[in-house]
């Protein structure tokens, strides 16, 4: 058996030239790239243009034994129906994140895909953001003391796009495009912490299909609550995380990790003056006092989200685990499910 891996991509959109661009430039060595399958003319010729071989269908991609690896990078709606029929040609598959839309549907992919034995999991890149990167290693570093609560957030100004992504049918909806990433994220902060709760609120302030972003508010197991919020109608940004621990608070601002970390230095030094807070006054609210804080850069850990690719070279030549598992995406897919459940019926849902 070669080493590299002949991999082809289903859905030669956006993401699918984004898989094999990078996996033909980043990872020689381990990937042969060999060709596409797109129901669009024009992304067939895109294709043949970037040197891989559009194959006339899915059934000739499928049924060519040069063919080990297959990215499903379809609109979400299909990813079901392509996964099931690579896993039965034999092929492992990659499925570009949402996995697909219900529980039930997902259950019937790992069915087939335990059948048959081949490798099915799910391309949740966004473990290897740079900012995530940071939460995490705030997290691990427990030097701000118990972290009681975490807001992790994404705003952009222009609406839902208008192509699938606004269509219900399609699987669109920013719940199942942005949310999906954030959940995964919010799923590997808590690790085996129980999800008990949460309350959601879906938003229709420029689409009517289908949500336009949500707001989450979840709560786990050992006093800690985390929000996740994805919108698309705001012209000016949050901060994409704010992290709270008992003895500091940290700030993320973006994807290029500008930030802080403010820890107390003296919590015993509780004197304060009090100031004036618009009419009234406070020493509650007060700024500290500048000897009782400091003040640290954030971490910024390495990430190479082709250590994605390589887990799974790993997976299919050495049969190491995968980093991305059924469980994981049985958990996030429930979680999707009551997100949409307490949005539309206004309730609190009770989960782990
Ligand atoms: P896109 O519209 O740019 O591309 C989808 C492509 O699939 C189109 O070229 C379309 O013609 C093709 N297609 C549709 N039905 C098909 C079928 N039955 N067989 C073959 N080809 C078919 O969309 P996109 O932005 O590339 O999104 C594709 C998938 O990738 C979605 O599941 C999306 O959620 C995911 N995605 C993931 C990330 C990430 O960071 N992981 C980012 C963007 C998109």
């Amino acid at each position: 058996m070669q080493n590299k891996i002949g991999m082809a991509v289903i859905g030669y959109g956006g993401m699918g030239s984004h898989h094999a661009r990078n996996v033909r430039l980043k990872r020689p060595g381990k990937f042969d790239v060999i060709g596409t399958f797109d129901i669009r003319e024009e992304r067939q010729k895109a294709s043949r243009a970037f040197g891989l071989t559009p194959y006339e269908s899915r059934e000739a991609l499928l049924s060519d034994p040069k063919i080990e690896l297959v990215v499903v990078a379809t609109p979400n709606d299909v990813h079901k129906e392509i996964v099931i029929d690579a896993l039965r040609h034999g092929k492992n598959v990659i499925c570009e994140k949402p996995v697909t839309m219900t529980s039930a549907d997902l259950e019937d992919m790992i069915a087939v895909a335990n059948e048959t034995g081949m490798l099915f999991t799910v391309h949740q890149n966004r473990r290897w953001d740079p900012d995530f990167r940071t939460v995490m290693a705030i997290r691990d570093s427990n030097t701000m003391g118990h972290i009681f609560h975490v807001e992790s957030r994404v705003h952009g100004s222009r609406g839902i796009p208008s192509d699938w992504r606004n269509q219900k049918e399609h699987g669109g909806g920013m719940l199942l495009d942005w949310g999906i990433h954030l959940l995964d994220q919010m799923l590997q902060y808590a690790g085996e912490r129980r999800l008990l709760r949460l309350y959601a609120q879906l938003t229709n302030v420029t689409n009517e299909n289908c949500d336009d972003g949500f707001r989450v508010h979840c709560t786990f197991e050992g006093d800690t609550s985390y929000i996740v919020e994805v919108l698309t109608s705001n012209f000016i940004s949050l901060p994409r995380w704010y992290v709270l621990g008992e003895n500091g608070s940290a700030v993320v601002k973006d994807w290029t990790r500008r930030g802080k970390i403010i820890k107390v230095s003296d919590w015993e030094n509780r004197e304060c003056v009090p100031i004036r807070a618009g009419v009234g006054i406070t020493k509650t609210m007060a700024p500290r006092n500048k000897s009782t804080i400091r003040r640290y850069r954030l971490p910024h850990p390495k990430c190479d989200w082709m250590e994605y690719y390589d887990n799974i070279h790993d997976v299919i030549r050495n049969g190491a685990a995968p980093f991305v598992t059924h469980d994981q995406q049985r958990r996030l897919i429930r979680l999707c499910e009551a997100i949409f459940e307490s949005g539309e019926t206004g309730k609190t849902v009770e989960l782990e």
